[in-house]
């Protein structure tokens, strides 16, 4: 059999998603190869438009004419293994606006943060129903809000009854700066009550306040924190990942920064009765302007310090996704990155063993360490 380009956005029997993105629809969320134009109603669009796009898109990848060249997420498979069909996954980023500015974010840096947006247009629960009415989903798919800010969105609480009655496999993912409290407090019992999955990722970057307020731009790293808790407290989700982005001049990869993460990682941890999960990632800009074929390792500093964040909170039983843009499995730098980190527990897990438990000759004397206790003889 043939083998086909393909790449996990694309196919069904992977990730196989659509992209609902600032007013229009992608095939994926890297080069955001346009498959239905802005403007388009997300209440309105029909299976075959959709599906027909992407099949289109499938054609195009495999031709002398592909929008995909040098992606590094393309691969091949064989074409029995490539299905172009429901979806396994819904992105829904309608929206660029948040009450944050981050330092690494285009959208701070553009301004476009501070846009209005539709509310009424890009209500989750009426893009929910219609998509489950044109039968495009998957039982058991996932569906990750984002933006901008997605507690800003309307009809979450409905989202999660609906999707509890018709889905009751599928997954709710929020990617929220997690500062909105009067939202988030609202969503909490409703969250309590699920009958679906539900995972937050909130990136949190730092281990300080001034340290928040200087990438993120405002002095918000308590609200976070305490409203990280309280989720956790509450068993609003079942997992909720941390996550952890080393700026390219490692301003935040120093030692208060670090422990002050690991020591928010391991109260919610304790807190959390589901899974607590950690990603470490780098700032993308670069890698968003050479339209993701180079990917660049993490600079030295931050890779020590990822190594740290990994050996503390895995021993904690924090479980690590290599979801990033620059650290996954995805590229080749990133399973390299994804490597040295792994390996760096391997390194300490040794030299504490040793410590422990050695027997070795030291200036003439026989020196055995048992459980860390030190006995010295003298050689006859
Ligand atoms: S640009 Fe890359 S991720 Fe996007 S559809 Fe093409 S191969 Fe897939
Ligand atoms: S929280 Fe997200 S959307 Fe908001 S400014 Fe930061 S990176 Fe951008």
């Amino acid at each position: 059999m043939a083998k086909k380009k393909i790449c996990q956005w694309l196919n069904s029997t992977e990730y196989g998603s659509l992209v609902l993105r600032h007013g229009h629809v992608a095939a994926c969320c890297t080069r955001e190869l346009i498959l239905l134009e802005k403007g388009t109603d997300f209440t309105k669009m029909s299976y075959e438009e959709i599906q027909n796009k992407r099949k289109e898109l499938f054609e195009k990848m495999n031709s002398e004419t592909s929008p995909c060249k040098n992606c590094c997420f393309m691969y091949e498979a064989e074409e029995e293994n490539i299905d172009i069909g429901k979806l396994t996954f819904v992105v829904f980023h309608p929206h660029k606006t948040c009450n944050l500015k981050c330092s690494y974010c285009c959208y701070a840096r553009s301004g476009e943060v501070l846009e209005k947006f539709d509310k009424e247009k890009y209500n989750i629960y009426q893009v929910i129903s219609h998509l489950h009415d044109i039968n495009i989903l998957k039982d058991d798919f996932g569906i990750e809000l984002g933006g901008g800010e997605p507690m800003l969105l309307e009809g979450i609480p409905e989202s999660i009854e609906f999707l509890s009655k018709y889905y009751p496999k599928s997954t709710i993912q929020f990617i929220s700066n997690f500062t909105l409290t009067n939202r988030i407090d609202k969503l909490i019992p409703v969250l309590i009550n699920r009958k679906i999955k539900a995972n937050l990722k909130t990136s949190v970057d730092c281990g300080t306040r001034k340290s928040y307020k200087k990438i993120r731009g405002f002095d918000l790293y308590n609200t976070m924190r305490n409203n990280i808790l309280t989720a956790a407290k509450s068993n609003a989700f079942d997992d909720i990942i941390l996550k952890y982005i080393f700026l390219d001049d490692c301003s935040n990869a120093g030692d208060n920064d670090i422990n002050g993460f690991i020591k928010l990682v391991k109260e919610v941890k304790k807190a959390n009765p589901n899974i607590t999960s950690v990603v470490i990632d780098g700032d993308t800009t670069q890698f968003f302007k050479s339209k993701f074929t180079k990917t660049d390792m993490l600079p030295d500093k931050a890779l020590k310090a990822a190594c740290k964040i990994y050996r503390e909170c895995s021993n904690i039983g924090c479980q690590f996704k290599w979801h990033g843009e620059r650290v996954s499995y995805s590229s080749l730098s990133g399973r390299k990155q994804i490597e040295i980190i792994l390996n760096s527990k391997n390194i300490q897990t040794l030299t504490l063993l040793q410590k422990i438990f050695s027997v070795k000759t030291e200036n003439n004397h026989n020196v055995w360490r048992i459980l860390g206790i030190k006995f010295s003889f003298r050689c006859k």
